[in-house]
């Protein structure tokens, strides 16, 4: 049986299980079954995220010095760079066109809940603090970070494999030898770790629909049905349409090549995490060159999100529907343009795209506490968009390998 369907069979398992072991989470005690599935699901995500580094770093090393030229460099990452903007800015025009249709928040009476913007904020929300950090002070500390600093992992690495080609022809032998050995060794882990995933998605599922309290979707179920349809548009209209025009092939095959890693994205709601199954998905199932993939994967699970910017633009504008806020042309340009900023600065963990709402609520004048009135159902909504934000770097990397041997 193919992963993709073991994993399947997984998820549907995960479901019935959690809905027979039900609980009141609010209560404060789990059952010792519920525990067992945390542990397993947690053990799973973290041997995923053990990988990350090592994988990215030897992966991007061999990407990158394998390119033949610095012009052949340029080409790959201004390809990568118009590919994440557009995919992005589409997502982000579907999302709000559903929503401006729909008015799902119009006339709904939603409390504000109780949320405290300042106990999730982690992330620094400064427009210049968030490009500075592409530079990092200590390499080792981007890579010891948790989770780790993708963005300065990435920019070391790639300038040290670009100078690793202007050292003397000996000194990158070494370093090549030993990048590929430890890449190869990645990847037969991830190859065993990947057979663990129908089992950890049974676990997460399980976990998840057992805490869960199907009340709180009542009310918020026209929010739901518009941004859960917009993203199931952009997943499977939008993008593939996308790799149709440019590749000429199939996007369904395609997607069938990418399943296992996308079904874990969903189960999972981080793309980081699932970073090591794209990747091996992609080179070894959809057969996309390495040194597009590595460069193209990495920074694309750090900087490109398609459902993320989608369904930020939706949330916000239904806050503003559900607030009674008429919002005028100029602001939702803002919420267009914040979106798309919102999106690259979001760390693909879960909830990061929730928590970096408030920039935009701030900056077209919407109460942050007011994240409150989302946030009960965000866990679904973030299965989704992860979803999508995967399989929108996979398609980016198929495109931009288009026309390059
Ligand atoms: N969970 C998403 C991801 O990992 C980010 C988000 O919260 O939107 O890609």
């Amino acid at each position: 049986m193919p992963l993709w369907a073991q994993i399947v069979i997984g998820l549907i398992l995960g479901i019935v299980a959690g809905w027979v072991l039900r609980f009141d989470a609010l209560a404060g005690v789990r059952p010792p079954i519920i525990e067992f599935f945390d542990a397993g699901a947690t053990i799973f995500l973290r041997l995923l995220k053990m990988l990350v580094v090592p994988l990215v770093v030897s992966s991007l090393f061999m990407g990158i010095t394998n390119i033949s030229s610095m012009q052949g460099l340029g080409r790959l990452g201004t390809k990568t760079g118009i590919y994440y903007i557009c995919s992005s800015l589409f997502a982000i025009a579907v999302g709000m066109t559903f929503v401006n249709i729909i008015k799902p928040g119009v006339g709904a009476s939603l409390s504000l809940g109780e949320f405290n913007v300042n106990k999730f904020m982690k992330a620094s929300t400064d427009p210049v603090d968030l490009i500075t950090r592409i530079v990092p002070t200590n390499p080792l500390e981007s890579m010891a970070a948790s989770p780790p600093d993708m963005l300065g992992l990435i920019f070391f690495t790639l300038m040290f494999a670009v100078f690793a080609l202007q050292v003397d022809k000996k000194h990158l032998k070494t370093i090549s030898g030993f990048m590929e050995a430890v890449f190869e060794v990645m990847v037969k882990i991830v190859d065993f770790v990947i057979r663990l995933a129908p089992v950890a998605v049974l676990f997460l599922m399980g976990k998840l629909v057992a805490e869960s309290d199907p009340k709180i979707f009542g009310d918020l179920l026209w929010y739901l049905a518009t941004v859960t349809g917009a993203l199931l548009f952009h997943f499977f209209v939008v993008l593939p349409l996308a790799y149709f025009i440019f590749t000429k092939k199939n996007p369904y095959v395609f997607l069938g090549h990418m399943s296992s890693a996308i079904l874990t994205a969903f189960s999972s709601a981080s793309s980081a995490a699932t970073l090591p199954l794209t990747m091996e998905c992609i080179e070894y199932n959809a057969k996309i060159p390495n040194k597009v993939a590595s460069m193209v994967l990495p920074l694309g699970a750090t900087v490109n999100m398609d459902g993320t910017a989608l369904y930020e633009g939706v949330a916000v504008i239904f806050i503003a529907q559900v607030l009674g806020v008429d919002l005028s042309f100029f602001q939702q340009l803002t919420i267009f343009g914040t979106a798309l900023m919102v999106s690259i600065g979001a760390a693909g963990i879960p909830h990061a795209g929730l928590v970096m709402m408030v920039i935009i609520l701030e900056a077209v004048n919407l109460p942050s506490e007011a994240i409150g009135i989302i946030f009960a159902v965000d866990r679904v909504v973030d299965m989704t968009r992860t979803a999508v934000n995967v399989w929108s770097d996979s398609i980016g990397a198929a495109i931009v390998a288009e026309g390059e041997s």
